[in-house]
């Protein structure tokens, strides 16, 4: 009936073109509040003399380091040592949106421009008022993962993995049906190997930070070893030491966890494409949930920081044209991201869900 009425008056929710998709598992990635200016334009320079607490160690010697690893003379240099992933393969084999230098603006919709209302968004589609704040609080929302997992070719086939325990909220692990793991729980939902013991204890026994979430390496192997052992067809995976270190104020760490994020990219795309389950048939997704301010401004992002609202995505996978770094193309926008990796996989959540953002035609199949 919605869609039927999305025709009558020419609303969002229309039926959307069938992708002939090649796409047959999705994985999502999201480095928490990573900024666009770092993904386009590298490390910079000014604030890599400004290291944050000394409690990390000595803060000359940590921006000295920063410098070697992550200054270079141009603008493309440095960001290939920051991310060379991203810009060796995404950005030859596939696309990244976002550089608003040249003319492609990715952004949140929802207005708060911080973490859950940014998850919601991207998962579901939608913004929505209800949800503004980071409370790790069940979401009333349905989001995608689930939406698909509801689908018998998708049942039992969808995992989620968070560095933040909120994670279990935001997909509604009481409610989803499939595996949420985050934060400091153990995974236990499938037989141990010696390596997921050991990520299991590490997780118990390593120093505590952040209350809410570990180092990210712990979730980011943990869900490695989930995709040996099962293989899905979706899955998240939510890194969260961008943010952590941002709102620290140590850039040295920053950059150290994007580098770090990229480096799980390459690790995840080169296991996927030695698995005949997913190799040439996995499409990779990689966004924040939010951007950062500017200047004396960039450790922190939210309502009252309007180019926090500035993000970026890449995709990478058979059914996406290699159209590299997007220029003068039209704004994207994270509540599109659920249609987009639906109608990779041959299913239309936009008209089943009209509210939320129709799908990015530049990266379906045609
Ligand atoms: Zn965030």
């Amino acid at each position: 009936m919605l869609a039927v009425l999305g025709l009558a008056f020419g609303l969002a929710g229309v039926a959307q073109t069938p992708v002939a998709h090649k796409t047959e598992n999705v994985i999502v990635v999201m480095l928490d509040g990573l900024r666009w200016q770092e993904v386009f334009h590298g490390a910079d320079a000014d604030l890599v003399s400004k290291p944050g607490p000394e409690a990390l160690g000595n803060p000359k010697e940590r921006a000295a380091s920063a410098e070697k690893l992550y200054l270079r003379s141009t603008q493309e240099e440095r960001r290939q040592a920051l991310m060379p992933f991203l810009w060796s393969v995404v950005g030859t084999q596939g696309q990244i949106f976002g550089n608003r230098d040249l003319g492609s603006d990715a952004h949140v919709t929802n207005g708060l421009n911080f973490s859950y209302p940014g998850y919601n968004e991207t998962l579901t589609g939608f913004a929505d008022p209800r949800i503004h704040s980071n409370d790790n609080v069940p979401n009333p929302n349905v989001t995608v993962f689930e939406w698909l997992n509801a689908k018998p070719a998708f049942t039992g086939k969808v995992a989620a993995f968070g560095a933040w325990d909120a994670f279990n909220g935001i997909f509604n692990r009481e409610r989803c049906g499939f595996s949420v793991n985050a934060g400091y729980d153990p995974l236990t939902t499938i037989p141990a190997t010696p390596e997921l013991k050991l990520l299991n204890d590490l997780k118990a026994e390593t120093v505590r930070i952040w209350p809410d979430e570990p180092f990210d390496p712990l979730p980011f192997h943990t869900a490695i070893e989930y995709v040996k052992a099962k293989k899905p067809r979706l899955l998240f995976i939510g890194l969260g030491e961008t943010d952590d270190w941002a709102h620290a104020g140590s850039y040295p760490e920053y950059l150290n966890a994007a580098h770090l994020g990229d480096s799980y990219l390459r690790q995840l795309w080169e296991l996927v494409q030695s698995m005949p389950e997913y190799r040439g048939r996995t499409t990779l997704i990689v966004l924040p949930d939010h951007g950062r301010g500017v200047g004396a401004l960039w450790t922190s992002h939210g309502e009252k920081i309007a180019e926090s609202k500035q993000t970026w995505m890449a995709f990478l996978g058979p059914d996406t044209a290699a159209l590299g770094e997007r220029k003068a193309a039209d704004p994207v926008t994270e509540s599109q991201i659920a249609a987009t990796l639906a109608l990779l996989l041959g299913e239309d959540y936009h008209q089943s869900v009209p509210k939320s953002g129709a799908s990015i035609e530049d990266v379906l199949g045609k």
